[in-house]
Parts: structure tokens; sequence; C-alpha cells
């Protein structure tokens, strides 16, 4: 069994709609995919449905953004009630940051390339959550980049004087947060030095003692030096370890399953997320109830 959690569609910054990832995780010959846009859930419901009718098992998440101490750090939460109030409002105002802090970027750049907020939204499908892909995007149609992978290395670097940071929830708070709607979280490429400043060892602990399920080792911007480390944190603290693509469609160079899951965590992880509780006359109520 080939699994893959961490995929982004067009709810967010991939270029596929949610149908289209699936389809892209059958032809590659996966039997279960996570779709884990950032900072929604608006792609679950076409997702789903195009792993009903293609034979892919379908793994409801998100890729959660938080900040702490200035570093980014993105936390999956994975089978979370998408209604939680909690856990909507925090993924609701991460959606609002990005847009002021992507017009900020924008003004910002607009008097050396001349982009606009009209040319990001116009690569901007539906609503989705807007990020540094779309303003890539927009500097690619305007000729200004070839494509995203040199707008990141050039005007949308977050070492360059363009760069704006959103704001974010402590990651401490998004692990409570998460198990709260009965999810389990996961710290997405926790180690992955080349894009900037990471969480260190002590932040992981403070995690796991907050609820963190488990930490995401296999990564195209992990060494192999940081996934052995990755390795035994994980050991020591009674994590669980995955493997994922972070696929982006054609944004990224990231191929879909190019690194999987064992099925014996996804096994540990459907565990460990709370249940779907039809609440009867009386209840049950509090955190992980759904439906009704
Ligand atoms: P943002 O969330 O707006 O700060 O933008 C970061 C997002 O852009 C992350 O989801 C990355 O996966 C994506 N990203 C980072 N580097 C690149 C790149 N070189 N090409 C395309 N997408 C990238
Ligand atoms: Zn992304
Ligand atoms: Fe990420
Ligand atoms: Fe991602």
């Amino acid at each position: 069994m080939r699994i893959d959690l961490h995929t982004h569609s067009t709810a967010s910054d991939g270029t596929q709609p949610p149908a289209e990832v699936v389809a892209s995780a059958a032809a590659a010959g996966l039997d279960v995919i996570a779709l884990t846009d950032h900072d929604t859930s608006s792609g679950w419901a076409e997702a789903l449905a195009a792993g009903d009718a293609l034979g892919v098992r379908v793994v409801p998440g998100v890729e959660i953004s938080c900040l702490r101490g200035g570093v980014s750090v993105h936390l999956l939460s994975y089978l979370h009630d998408p209604d939680d109030p909690a856990l909507a409002r925090m993924l609701a105002s991460s959606r609002t940051s990005r847009e002021s802090r992507a017009r900020t970027m924008v003004a910002r750049l607009t008097p050396v390339t001349g982009i606009t907020w009209a040319d990001v939204q116009a690569q901007v499908h539906g609503p989705a959550t807007i990020g540094r892909p779309h303003i890539a995007d927009a500097l690619v149609v305007a000729g200004v980049v070839g494509d995203r992978d040199e707008a990141f290395a050039t005007l949308l670097s977050g070492r360059g004087p363009y760069f704006v940071p959103q704001t974010a929830p402590d990651p401490v708070e998004a692990v409570r947060c998460v198990r709260a709607a009965g999810g389990v979280p996961v710290v997405a490429h926790p180690a992955a030095s080349k894009r900037g400043s990471c969480i260190d060892d002590a932040d992981v602990e403070e995690m796991t003692a907050a609820g963190l399920a488990g930490l995401e080792v296999d990564h195209r911007d992990h060494s192999e030096d940081e996934r052995a480390h990755l390795r035994v944190l994980a050991h020591d603290l009674g994590l669980f370890t995955t493997g994922s693509s972070d696929y982006h469609g054609a944004g990224k160079k990231n191929l879909i399953g190019e690194h999987t899951t064992d099925p014996d965590v996804l096994t540990t992880l459907e565990a460990l997320a709370a249940p779907l509780v039809v609440p009867g006359p009386d209840g049950p109520v509090g955190p992980g109830v759904r439906g009704a």
C-alpha cells in the first residue's frame, strides 16, 4: 500500500484542482493520499468525491501556518472536525493575514516589477488561500521571472527586501487546537534548513507535551543527516514518522508519491483521531464529536 500524506491543490497554492490531485495520485499508483492545503479545508469535499470515484483513499487534512519567535512552522493536521469553531477561527484568521501580507508584498513589488494586486488575483482560482506562489505566478505572466523557483530565489525570498511575514499562531497553541478538534497533529518538514530557520528539539518536545503525534521525516527538503536526527528525536519522544511529497502540481518539482508513509503509521494516525460520533438526543458533546 502506497501512502502520500502531504499534497496541495488550487484550494491553496497547488496548480491542480483537488479532483485532479486525486487523479494524479491514482495515475502514480498511490492507494492513499492526504489533501493538506494551507489553512483551509475547502478542497476536502471535491477530493473525497474524486477518491470514491477513483478508488483512492483520501485522508482530509490541512497544513497550518504557525510562527514561533519569527521562525515559520508548518503543522499538518489530519482528520479533524472542519467545523470545530476554534480551529476554523484560527485558520480563517491566518487566511486573512495571508491576504493582507500578500497585498503589502505586492505594494512593495509594484514599483520595481509593475505587477499589481489585480495581476495576483488573476492567478488565484476560486476561494483559495493566498500565498507567495500566486505572486510568483503573476511575476511569471508579467515576464519578470521564468518560473516559481526563480521568483522564490529572488524577489520573493524570505531574506529579501520585499518579504513580509504573516501573523500566525504559536505551534504549541495550534497543536492543542488540532487535538481539541479531534485531529492528529504532525510537524511538516521540521528540519528543512535550506528554506530558513527551523524550530529546535526543545520546541518539538514542548509540542509533544501538548499532544503532537508525529514528525514528517522523509521530505525532499531534508538531508540524510537531518532525517537521521529527526528519527532519533521521534523515537525518544514517542512520535511516529511520516514520508510525503508536499506535491504542488506543476508549481514545484516535487512528484506525487516521491516519499511515502508506512501503512502501520497510517493505522496509528487514524486510531488517534477522534472517532466519528453521531450525537444522540442527550449528547455526547465535546471535542471530536462530529456529525449530527
Ligand atoms: P507562503 O506560504 O506564502 O509564505 O509561501 C510559501 C509556500 O510556497 C510553501 O507552501 C512552499 O511550498 C511554496 N514554495 C516555497 N518555495 C517554492 C518554490 N521554490 N517554488 C514554488 N513554491 C514554493
Ligand atoms: Zn504550499
Ligand atoms: Fe509547508
Ligand atoms: Fe506543504
